[in-house]
């Protein structure tokens, strides 16, 4: 009788924990195709590449290896593309401002931010503001930060970007790293951080 009730707890425990695991829709790490997420797998290779190519052109313009786009409901048409600008207009922070000027929020929340590099506290406190509901970024914080140090043309932070979400009041979903692509959107800020 005892290991009867014993096990019936622990299938209860196990099903509340199964529950909590099967919400945590959006903050998922590592990398993985959130369910409803309007960009699948293959279409965030292609966006992060995309977006690689836009950090590389900043580079042509003496301005670090940054790259933004935004993406529409759809997932696949590309509305804006922005590289680093400067020490304080980041990528992803004034293409999320022109995007708020431009679009309703209503329809933000659908679209896609997609950022070669995770969003600093400053991007993400934009694209929180700005109403944009989903994110996807190549590579961490962390490992920018790694090659940057405390380059004064690049202080690099060390906070996720899903820690400035949870203090939010919206579910903002990001999806990143992608470890896949590590290298590939690495090697511009190789090059560049020396
Ligand atoms: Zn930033």
């Amino acid at each position: 009788m005892k290991n009867i009730a014993m096990t019936v707890s622990l299938a209860f425990l196990l099903l509340i924990l199964g529950a909590c695991l099967g919400n945590r829709s959006w903050d998922e790490k590592p990398f993985s195709d959130l369910e409803g997420f309007p960009v699948n797998h293959q279409q965030v290779l292609k966006h992060l590449r995309t977006a690689n190519e836009t950090a590389k052109e900043a580079v042509e313009s003496n301005h670090p290896p940054f790259g933004a786009m935004l993406l529409a409901p759809d997932g696949e048409t590309v509305l804006m593309k922005q590289g680093n600008v400067s020490l304080m207009d980041h990528a992803e922070t004034v293409i999320t401002r022109q995007a708020f000027v431009k679009y309703d929020p209503d329809y933000l929340w659908k679209c896609t931010l997609v950022t070669t590099v995770e969003p600093c506290a400053m991007c993400a406190g934009n694209i929180y503001w700005a109403n944009i509901g989903n994110v996807v970024y190549g590579v961490e914080e962390i490992r920018v930060k790694e090659l940057t140090s405390a380059d004064k043309r690049n202080p690099t932070m060390k906070l996720s970007c899903r820690t400035v979400f949870a203090a939010g009041q919206k579910p903002i979903r990001v999806v990143g790293p992608v470890p896949e692509l590590e290298d590939e959107l690495l090697a511009p800020h190789r090059a560049y951080w020396k």
